[in-house]
């Protein structure tokens, strides 16, 4: 007699759908036999590698047979340095994606809840549901976390509750006051993760510095990420930073050697290499004043962003223009799966990457 496979898995993992990736170039070449394609779909860095990170990767391949440094000491202290906390509130992942996964393991059983915004990062639903907690999901106000709305959502059973800071894929964020006062309200018991995935973007006050408040609050956790401003995303590398014990907790079930070498040493060249921090910074606020200006040309309402992307409502489904971007060699990202099937997101790249969707984008709409 066979089994039934699926009925036989988690009930957590049998409500789960597989994370959808920005297309990559090379399936959109073998699809439609064109070159010159631009990617402005998953809110990678667009100047490329640092060269820095270069050199120190190619050191790497000497020891290449050997496990990597299992403790990551090198670039726990480079990270500590940074932002002035101990290695030991430091865990490093393989991306963030691995370190909220780690945070949920942790502390989510199947009788748990867990919170997140509606338009929420779709890691917070997919690490929660694998666990078999409940889900709950708070509606958006102006596209953004409504934070009273989530603190009223908070019940005995939540043990968890997830806020991107700036959000992806809205590009929202939330101000100092604003954030400090939600999470003084949280229960002690109630884990808050803010995930700050953007937070190099942002260069002004707008946001808070919310790692200060980790001696303030022990259920806080704060996650950062290598993927986007500082270009490693194909390095996969990313960290939390909480207090000591929940490091401690985090460190039980992270897996071995989660960070391989050629990471950790990039990590450590990108962290040294202050100028390019600033150049894809400064490429960033031009991309994003020319897509801002393009809206402003054909009427197009846009989430004002505080990321390095811009969502824009099409006015209609967005699907077909989705379909006709690709068809001239412009990939960029639905988000219907965040329930936003009138936006496409833009992720910001070079500025004759930008114009090549823009005039893409003017011609279907013209
Ligand atoms: C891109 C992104 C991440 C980072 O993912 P990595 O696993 O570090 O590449 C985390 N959170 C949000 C909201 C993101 O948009």
């Amino acid at each position: 007699m066979s089994c039934d496979y699926f009925e036989l898995a988690n009930p957590g993992i049998q409500k789960l759908h597989p994370y959808l990736a920005g297309k990559p170039v090379s399936e959109l070449e073998r699809e439609l036999g064109i070159s010159n394609i631009v990617k402005l779909a998953s809110n990678e860095n667009p100047i490329g590698l640092s060269e820095q990170v270069k050199i120190a990767i190619e050191k790497e391949f000497t020891d290449g047979c050997r496990y990597p440094d299992a403790n990551g000491h090198y670039l726990k202290a480079a990270i500590s340095e940074k932002i002035d906390v101990s290695p030991n509130q430091i865990t490093l992942g393989n991306g963030s994606n691995d370190v909220l996964e780690m945070i949920a393991k942790v502390y989510v059983q199947s009788h748990h809840e867990v919170i997140f915004a509606q338009h929420a990062f779709c890691v917070y639903p997919i690490v929660a549901q694998s666990l078999g907690a409940t889900l709950v999901e708070v509606p958006a106000k102006e596209w953004g976390n409504d934070l009273p709305k989530m603190l009223e959502a908070i019940t005995d059973k939540t043990r968890m509750i997830f806020v991107a800071n700036p959000n992806n894929p809205t590009g929202t964020w939330l101000g100092e006051s604003e954030l400090k006062a939600f999470v003084r309200k949280v229960p002690k018991n109630v884990i808050v993760v803010i995930d700050e995935a953007y937070t190099e973007y942002v260069t002004d006050d707008s946001i808070p510095n919310t790692i200060e408040w980790l001696s303030e609050f022990e259920n806080l956790v704060v996650t950062r990420t290598f993927s986007k401003a500082y270009g490693l995303a194909s390095l996969r590398l990313g960290y939390a930073v909480t207090s000591e014990e929940i490091c401690g907790l985090l460190n039980r079930v992270r897996q071995p050697f989660n960070v391989n070498s050629f990471s950790l040493a990039a990590g450590i060249a990108v962290l040294n290499d202050e100028a390019y921090l600033q150049k894809a910074i400064e490429v960033n606020k031009g991309g994003m004043q020319q897509l801002i200006g393009n809206c402003e040309e054909l009427d197009l309402k846009y989430i004002p962003s505080a990321g390095n992307f811009l969502t824009v409502d099409m006015g209609q489904n967005a699907m077909p223009i989705y379909q006709k971007l690709l068809l001239k060699g412009v990939i960029v990202r639905p988000v219907a799966n965040y329930s936003m099937p009138n936006h496409l997101r833009i992720s910001i790249g070079l500025e004759f990457e930008n114009q090549k969707y823009v005039d893409s984008l003017t011609q279907i709409l013209s």
